[in-house]
């Protein structure tokens, strides 16, 4: 496939993976994180993957968003192989079309909120001051302008992940993943978080949420179980918002 970002069309996968493998070790110790993944995601789905500790799910997000290189098979991210690419271009690719949320937020403990934004915005080169206004309309969006001058230390778990989800769409991101992103939080957060990975669908975005909730996997377009590195069922639902908008009806279904 010789795709560029600019002949990229629509319904071309956002995401593409073929035979993909990782392997830890060897011999006696030999891992086998990832054994055999085939996965298509396309322009504004979201897909759950749910699946046992130990599975090889965050090998997978962590191979599919270009941060690790698999053993063998292949990835295409916005219709680029990511096979050969050296560091930088990895890096430069990963930066333009990817946006990560991580369980433990990785926030910058010693910046605001609004500078946790902000840094990804100026490292890709944007000025000082549209970084700082794209900042704040990321943080009008997840609902935090109030805490912009916020230290992460002074905001409830759910709050940082908002700033963690808002940092990961600088760029406006082709492909948001995000491992296990309600795992640290209590469930009131994790209702807002849900919520905003909810907006996130209905807006356009395009998701692959890991998840050990139930109510995220039953708001996606489509739900992949994975066992020992490898899917073991693929699910289409209906309740997703792409099917009839009763995402959040089926969320508030579940709720409590
Ligand atoms: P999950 O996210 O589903 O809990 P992981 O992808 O973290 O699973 O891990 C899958 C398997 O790969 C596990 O057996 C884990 O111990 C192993 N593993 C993960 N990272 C490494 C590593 N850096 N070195 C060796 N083994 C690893
Ligand atoms: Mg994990």
């Amino acid at each position: 496939m010789s795709d560029t970002l600019s002949t990229d069309t629509r319904g071309t996968p956002v995401l593409r993976a073929r035979g993909l493998r990782r392997e830890y070790g060897r011999q006696a110790g030999l891992v086998r994180a990832v054994s055999g993944v085939d996965l298509d995601v396309a322009p504004g789905e979201t897909v759950a993957i749910m699946g046992p500790s130990g599975c090889g799910k965050s090998t997978l997000l962590h191979l599919l968003g270009g941060l690790d290189r698999p053993s063998a098979g292949e990835i295409w991210l916005a219709g680029q192989s990511l096979r050969g690419l050296g560091e930088r271009r990895l890096a430069r690719l990963r930066r333009d079309t990817v946006g990560f949320v991580f369980q433990a937020f990785h926030l910058m403990e010693e910046l605001t909120a609004a500078e946790n934004v902000e840094l990804p915005a100026l490292l890709a080169g944007r000025s000082p001051g549209a970084a700082r206004r794209q900042a704040g309309e990321l943080l009008d969006r997840v609902g935090l302008a109030d805490r912009a001058r916020f230290l992460p230390a002074a905001l409830s778990g759910g709050q940082r992940q908002r700033v963690a989800v808002a940092r990961a769409l600088v760029g406006d991101p082709r492909v948001v993943l995000a491992d296990e992103p309600t795992g640290n939080l209590d469930s009131e957060a994790t209702l807002d978080v849900l919520r905003l990975f909810e907006d996130l669908h209905v807006a356009g975005q395009t998701l692959v949420i890991v998840t050990h909730d139930a109510r995220i996997a039953a708001t996606a377009d489509r739900l992949v179980t994975m066992r020992d590195g490898a899917f073991t069922d693929e699910t289409r639902l209906t309740g997703g918002t792409a099917g009839a908008g009763s995402g959040l009806g089926a969320l508030a279904g579940l709720e409590g």
